[in-house]
């Protein structure tokens, strides 16, 4: 019996092509897309047509057969290079067609997952609202059944990501649609197709980061979609969004890994090329035990990450492990987005730098997808508490 370090050939073979394809198509060209805070249409249809979208997903539905751990080896691949086109995928796969490979129906699965494994079709998860972010009993979205069978919804969902591009096409919102006896909500989620009258979509934010990622507010007013849009049972949301959240977990840290590792890349390059005091300023040891923490850093968080994606793809339990490394890879990312800056000096605050890109995407890791402080709330609660 041992525990093996390699990633099995056809794992291996997808991370070089997706490093491949980082390097040679997205690094030249993701700058500018960043800057004009545009989103890179052209970059996300060569990811459709690889396949990217469809990686854990079986091929009867257009997928590519792969699991988590395929999803996580190219995602971290493309967040080394740049994470606005890293969380257009993870969003895409965990948040937009995962929800409904998991609960959906099988007619419902035939008509959706091929558009969303080919890319061709972006699809959404709505979960956040203006007064409920990681407290999502406090949902205010509401869905009424109507005598003639239709969801009514009415309400309002912010952040949320690959809401508004052309390729949008659908987008799986929590609402009330009951209460239990003790009063709470009965939360359900319901596919809302793009253009259904009622369902404005915002112009995109204006962000820190993620600045070539699509994130738009969300509104429904009197938005009817017919009642088989209804994603598994009625009241199940609470549960389902719960699973989502902790397999998109993992894919998040595999982003985080990404960008972490993407920061000694960028530093260890820049260490070796600028010189100060006559040597190039990785010759101090300073700038050496930065780099040796970084990497360290980056290293046990890719760890963590496939840890809990082989214990998914195991059928185990997962919940803390997802937990951990996505609140580890986040804060470390953060720390070797600094660090790397730092390594940089001024040419770091300068965005033609990719480390600057990084510096400014690393934040909203320790926000999204569940903040540090719900992470550590999980981790406690699996502890016992
Ligand atoms: C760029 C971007 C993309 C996003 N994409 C999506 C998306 O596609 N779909 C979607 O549904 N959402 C999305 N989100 C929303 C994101 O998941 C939420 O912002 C996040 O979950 C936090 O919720 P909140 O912003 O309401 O913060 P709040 O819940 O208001 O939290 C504010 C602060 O209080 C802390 N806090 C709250 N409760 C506690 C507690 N009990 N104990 C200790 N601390 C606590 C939080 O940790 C945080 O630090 C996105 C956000 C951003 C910025």
């Amino acid at each position: 019996m041992s525990l093996d370090h390699r990633l099995p050939d056809e794992l291996e073979e997808l991370r070089r092509t997706v490093e491949a394809f980082a390097h040679d198509v997205v690094a030249p060209q993701i700058g500018d897309y960043y800057e004009q805070h545009t989103f890179p249409y052209d970059i996300v249809r060569q990811m459709g047509q690889m396949g990217l979208f469809g990686l854990p997903f079986p091929e009867e539905y257009g997928g590519m057969g792969g699991d988590y751990l395929a999803l996580g080896v190219a995602l971290e691949e493309l967040a080394r290079v740049d994470s606005s086109v890293a969380i257009t995928l993870e969003a895409g796969v965990s948040l937009g067609a995962m929800p409904l490979y998991r609960f959906g129906t099988e007619e419902q699965k035939r008509e959706w997952l091929p558009k969303l494994c080919s890319g061709e079709m972006l699809g959404a998860f709505g979960l956040t609202e203006p007064d409920g972010g990681s407290d999502a009993g406090a949902t205010r979205t509401t869905a009424v059944r109507e005598c003639g069978g239709s969801w009514v919804i009415n309400g309002t969902k912010c952040f949320i990501t690959n809401s508004g591009t052309d390729l949008t096409g659908l987008v799986t919102v929590t609402a009330v649609t009951g209460h239990k006896p003790d009063g709470s909500p009965l939360i359900s989620t319901i596919m809302v197709p793009s253009g259904t009258p009622g369902f404005t979509v915002a112009a995109p934010y204006s962000k820190v980061g993620w600045n070539a990622s699509d994130t738009r507010e969300l509104s429904f007013s009197d938005v009817r979609v017919p009642a088989a849009n209804l994603l598994g049972e009625e009241g199940r949301g609470y549960a389902q969004f719960l699973r989502v959240l902790d397999e998109g977990r993992i894919a998040i840290a595999a982003v985080a890994t990404g960008l972490a590792q993407g920061c000694v890349d960028e530093s260890v390059k820049y260490a070796k090329e600028r010189h100060a005091f006559g040597r190039p300023i990785g010759a101090n040891q300073a700038i050496q035990f930065k780099l040796a923490d970084m990497e360290m850093r980056a290293h046990t968080a890719r760890l963590a990450w496939r840890d809990a994606a082989s214990r998914l793809v195991h059928g185990e339990p997962f919940k803390k492990e997802a937990a951990l490394a996505k609140l580890y890879s986040s804060e470390i990312a953060v720390d070797n987005a600094r660090e790397g800056t730092q390594i940089h000096g001024g040419y770091g605050f300068m965005n033609e730098y990719p480390i600057a890109r990084m510096w400014r995407d690393a934040k909203i890791l320790e926000i999204g997808e569940g903040t540090s402080e719900v992470q550590r709330m999980l981790i406690a609660r699996e502890l016992g508490f």
